[in-house]
């Protein structure tokens, strides 16, 4: 939980000025950042990381995901959003049981770990087992109780779901982990009757807690809301409650300057996805206006079974590339995609008074990119080198709470060789089932 980073080629601090440091020196002392280039350092900390070679800069921040449908990795190919849960519903039928979401969930969390996200605001059912694995391999894991109308693949008639929601407080406490906060996430305005989100929203005032939904991820859902409510989803989350608390909207591909306007004046925040947008054709998300127009933006990589990796770097790129298409490239800048990535991510979460950048009295959520690798030579403009250039492969070294989690390339805390194998031995059941992948 201590240790001292020693003379990094540079620290991407990502402060309100985004400062970088060269040749500079961090200590961390029970996982909190104690200083940055102090004058001297402290004789009691002898766990020593040489930083030559190494960019140092906060973890990644992914703020919308589904980290159990690792599992379901190119099971749906070739199809839209309707195409893709037509078929990834029947296979997460056959396969989805608590102890398997857990397994995925330990599957994603070492994935992201690897490639330097260490924290993921993550939506699926069973979040107990689900959150006690991603802890479990050493990710900051915001998860939360799942909401909709119909019975899922947990069993749950509504009322056990509010009386789950109740007690996540207290299974978090139980669980343990890094700090995160409070999350209920219903799943979308399409599958949870205004009723039901009215009451998910008041509980969630009630113990403090936070939102988290998909909103307006493709036109046919907006057209689905507005025949049955003659509103946008986002009016749909605004009559019902949901957005007086602290709420993150998942995709928000297609909201109207109305529903900015809404958001704005809500403080909601929106986890923009553009791999898994493109990727289903859900449509460009026009990033530059609902920063211009206030709203706080983060970047998300979806599930795997629709973005098929949990790749941020990836999600950073194609971000940049979507404002060069939809605006010009005269309107990207590099330093707005790495914090839209981190501190962004880390304020649309609500956990930005605990990381997202390298500051004094923040938990260390640090990761160490090896600069070493030909494609990162030369260095003419860092934050550019971090969008356009580097990916996960570069990520040598994670910290998460102060904790050691990867060890040059290596995950920590769980066997690896064990895990693929746990793995290829659950999806066998995939292979009796009638429905198939699409993929050819
Ligand atoms: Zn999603």
């Amino acid at each position: 939980m201590s240790f001292i980073i020693k003379n990094a080629k540079y620290v991407y601090t990502v402060n309100g000025e985004d400062s970088i440091l060269e040749g500079a020196n961090i200590v961390v002392r029970d996982g909190v950042i104690e200083s940055i280039n102090p004058d001297t350092l402290p004789q009691d900390i002898h766990d020593i990381y040489d930083g030559k070679d190494r960019l140092i800069m906060p973890g990644l921040i992914n703020t919308h995901s589904h980290l159990a449908m690792t599992l379901l990795r190119g099971w749906a190919e070739s199809v839209n959003l309707d195409g893709f849960l037509e078929l990834v519903w029947a296979a997460e039928g056959a396969i989805m049981d608590k102890p398997t979401a857990a397994l995925g969930t330990e599957l994603g969390a070492a994935e992201a770990l690897k490639g330097g996200t260490t924290t993921v605001l993550d939506m699926y059912l069973n979040p107990d087992a689900t959150h006690a694995a991603a802890v479990k391999v050493g990710l900051r894991h915001v998860a939360g109780p799942i909401f909709f109308d119909f019975p899922g693949l947990d069993g749950l008639q509504w009322e056990e779901r509010m009386e789950f929601g109740r007690k996540w407080p207290a299974i978090l406490k139980e669980i343990g982990g890094p700090e995160i906060p409070t999350y209920f996430m219903p799943h979308s305005t399409y599958t949870d009757s205004p009723e039901h989100l009215r009451e998910v929203a008041a509980l969630a005032a009630e113990l403090g807690a936070r939102i988290h939904l998909h909103v307006s991820e493709t036109l046919n859902e907006n057209n689905m809301v507005a025949e049955r409510y003659k509103k946008s989803p986002t009016e749909v989350c605004r009559d019902t409650g949901i957005l007086d608390v602290p709420t993150v909207f998942g995709h928000g591909v297609h909201l109207s300057e109305s529903d900015v306007a809404i958001a704005q004046s809500h403080k909601t925040a929106v986890a923009h996805c553009p791999s898994s947008n493109l990727k289903l054709g859900s449509g460009v998300a026009d990033y530059l206006n609902y920063c211009e127009r206030g709203l706080t933006v983060g970047l998300g990589t979806d599930g795997c079974s629709s973005s098929n990796d949990l790749d941020m770097w990836i999600v950073m790129r194609v971000a940049a590339h979507m404002i060069s298409l939809k605006h010009s490239p005269a309107d990207v800048r590099p330093s707005q995609i790495v914090r839209a990535a981190t501190i962004d991510g880390a304020k649309a979460i609500g956990i930005d008074h605990l990381v997202g950048s390298l500051e004094v009295g923040k938990r260390a959520d640090i990761i160490a990119i090896d600069l070493t690798a030909l494609h990162l030579t030369p260095i003419h403009n860092v934050a550019a080198l971090l969008v356009f250039a580097a990916g996960r492969s570069d990520v040598s070294d994670v910290w998460v709470d102060g904790n050691r989690v990867v060890d040059f390339r290596k995950p920590v805390k769980i066997d690896e060789q064990d895990l693929r194998k746990r793995v290829a031995e659950r999806v066998k059941v995939l292979e009796e089932l009638k429905v198939q992948p699409n993929a050819i």
